[in-house]
């Protein structure tokens, strides 16, 4: 049985790595590629558990070496992914994660047309700078450059979103996570015709409505927020606070 190499990208704080880690608490037989990266570890992260943190030399020279599959500089940093996640997931006939950027996500399109990719959203703005600002309050360290950075990137890697098979809305956690759920076993039943165990036309129609091509409607509102449709919205687009945020 082949194993499936999903990619999920998402602008930062949109919850991608808090549904990764649910949907593995759930399914088995996926990998998560732990990617390398410079950019120092943040809160409770381990080397070698969340990131591969390393020097921009030794990154360099991985990159001279051929060693990367894909990747790129992200909010002054390179992250990127080593082939040998792909090859040791491949041997062991396991489905591969990978949570990369737009960059590497292209990247890595063009060289496997064959993988599952998921587009992850926030509902709009202001959800998305507290659920950073939250994130950072937890880590102990609240960088409001960082933030204000992370935030500004966030429409620009929106707009990619066309490139992507499946589009998540990232907005009540549980609908998410069982979204997220769906798709991988949707396309485990279809590319390797993997029994879905528990009501799977339910799974099916989750997953089928997921699709970018079915996500219109649920899209067309959080592109507005974001000021990528609606060009009269533009100038709203706003990241302000909530009351409830301080
Ligand atoms: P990313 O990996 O996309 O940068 P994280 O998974 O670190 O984002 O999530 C950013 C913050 O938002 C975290 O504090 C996380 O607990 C919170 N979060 C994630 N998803 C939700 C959700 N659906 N509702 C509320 N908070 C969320
Ligand atoms: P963070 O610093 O918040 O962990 O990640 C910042 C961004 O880098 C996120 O969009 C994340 O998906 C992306 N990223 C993480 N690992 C990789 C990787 O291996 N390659 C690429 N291209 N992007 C990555």
């Amino acid at each position: 049985m082949a194993g499936i190499l999903f990619i999920i990208s998402a602008p930062s704080g949109s919850g991608k790595s808090t549904l990764v880690s649910e949907v593995r608490k759930q399914l088995s037989g996926i990998e998560f590629s732990v990617s390398w990266t410079t950019r120092p570890p943040r809160g409770s992260e381990q080397d070698g558990r969340e990131y591969n943190f390393t020097m921009r030399e030794e990154f360099e020279r991985m990159v001279a070496e051929g060693q990367f599959l894909e990747h790129a500089e992200v909010f002054g940093n390179y992250y990127g992914t080593a082939r040998r996640s792909l090859e040791l997931a491949r041997a062991a006939g396991h489905d591969l994660l990978l949570d990369i950027d737009v960059q590497g996500a292209a990247q890595v399109r063009a060289k496997m047309p064959e993988a599952v990719s998921i587009f992850v959203l926030p509902p709009n703005p202001k959800v998305l700078r507290t659920r950073l600002r939250n994130r950072s309050r937890a880590e102990g360290v609240v960088n409001e450059a960082e933030l204000y950075r992370r935030l500004s990137e966030a429409s620009r890697e929106i707009e990619n979103y066309r490139g992507y098979g499946y589009i998540l809305i990232n907005d009540i956690l549980d609908r998410a996570v069982a979204q997220l759920e769906a798709i991988v076993q949707a396309e485990r039943y279809y590319r390797n015709g993997e029994v879905i165990a528990y009501r799977p036309g339910r799974v099916l129609e989750v997953a089928a409505a997921c699709r970018q091509v079915n996500s219109q409607e649920r899209l067309k509102p959080v592109l507005e927020a974001f000021g990528i449709i609606g060009s009269s919205n533009q100038q709203l687009l706003n990241f302000e606070e909530d009351s409830d945020d301080s």
